[in-house]
């Protein structure tokens, strides 16, 4: 009977030696995920890792809840130590690599600007030189060359100009200042714009939009993003043709709908014409580059929304513009 009592101890005393083992090692194991949440944050923040972090096996020491001196030496020593070493390097890469891309982009942003200050002057001083030169009499051949040469500096002027507002935009030199205003005001800029035009062309416009319709958006870029898709719905209608324009209020975003009824998209091209510099065949002889619905797309995402389009070929298009409320 009496090894009976003897073993029942033993193996009570085990179990309760195990049960406090489990426990110190649970509290171990919470302590240094919080410890590595804290550095882990620390580094997301940007910040380098402390002596605090590196010296460890100090405050893993004193922390009151690890009783055990041994315990706490070999979590440091091992684990610990080993992480926060890793965790140091990782850190200083990340920090090293954040400063070089902040370097580049401020040469990107000087480069940007000297294009667009060295390239004004030039293309001033030619559209000048071109006007004086047709105030000359002229004969037809040389009327023939002027007008090309004004309709090519008139794409290189409007290539440039666009091709610096896409590395503006794409580089964040140009940050989108969303506030809280009233969207017709926006659509009414854009719409007046395109008005011009569209009279030219004999091509009805027809506006849809609550007065008071708030939104959260950059007047200056939505303007663009909205006169973008306009001015293609213009350029791609034959006269007599329409666009109709509405702004829709839905639970997250307003959808602003700009449908024309002019040459169309084959469902195959739908996806590309919102890349850079993208242009259907068919299209080559009217002007444009192929950054338009980029420019509105690029907008629009920094803007929170996006832009979808359906159309079929010879159906007319519809560009669905949504912007976050
Ligand atoms: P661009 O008009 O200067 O060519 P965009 O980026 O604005 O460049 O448009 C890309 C292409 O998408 C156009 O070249 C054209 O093929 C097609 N596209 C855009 N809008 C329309 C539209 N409303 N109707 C038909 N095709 C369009």
């Amino acid at each position: 009977m009496d090894w009976l009592i003897v073993i029942t101890v033993i193996a009570s005393a085990a179990a309760i030696a195990a049960i406090i083992r489990a426990y110190r090692i649970k509290r171990e194991v919470y302590i240094f995920a919080e410890r590595m949440e804290e550095v882990l944050d620390q580094m997301a923040q940007g910040q380098g890792l402390g002596r605090e972090q590196t010296e460890s096996r100090e405050e893993i020491e004193s922390r009151e809840q690890i009783e055990d001196r041994e315990d706490a030496e070999e979590l440091t020593d091992t684990i610990w130590g080993k992480c926060v070493e890793k965790l140091n390097r990782v850190s200083r890469v990340w920090q090293k690599k954040e400063e070089e891309s902040l370097r580049e982009k401020e040469e990107l942003k000087s480069l940007i600007s000297d294009i667009s200050h060295q390239t004004k002057t030039p293309i001033a001083n030619l559209k000048l030189c071109l006007e004086l030169w047709r105030e000359e009499s002229l004969g037809e051949k040389e009327k023939e060359y002027l007008d090309s040469m004004e309709r090519q500096t008139e794409k290189l002027d409007f290539l440039l100009q666009n091709m610096v507002k896409m590395s503006r935009l794409e580089t964040g030199i140009i940050q989108i200042h969303r506030q809280r205003g009233n969207l017709y005001g926006t659509l009414a800029a854009a719409v007046a714009q395109i008005v011009p035009k569209a009279a030219k062309k004999n091509i009805g416009l027809s506006v849809e939009c609550p007065e008071k319709l708030n939104v959260c958006h950059d007047k200056k870029w939505t303007e663009e993003a909205i006169f973008n898709v306009l001015d293609n719905g213009v350029k791609y209608t034959e006269p007599g043709g329409s666009i109709k324009v509405k702004a829709v209020c839905q639970e997250m975003f307003v959808k602003l709908v700009i449908s024309d009824t002019g040459k169309g998209i084959s469902p195959s091209q739908q996806a590309q014409i919102f890349t850079r510099f993208y242009r259907e065949p068919e299209v080559h002889q009217k002007p444009g580059i192929g950054i338009g619905l980029y420019l509105t797309r690029k907008i629009l995402e920094l803007e929170g929304g996006y832009i979808e389009v359906s159309s079929g070929e010879g159906k007319g298009a519809s560009f669905y513009l949504y912007l976050p409320l």
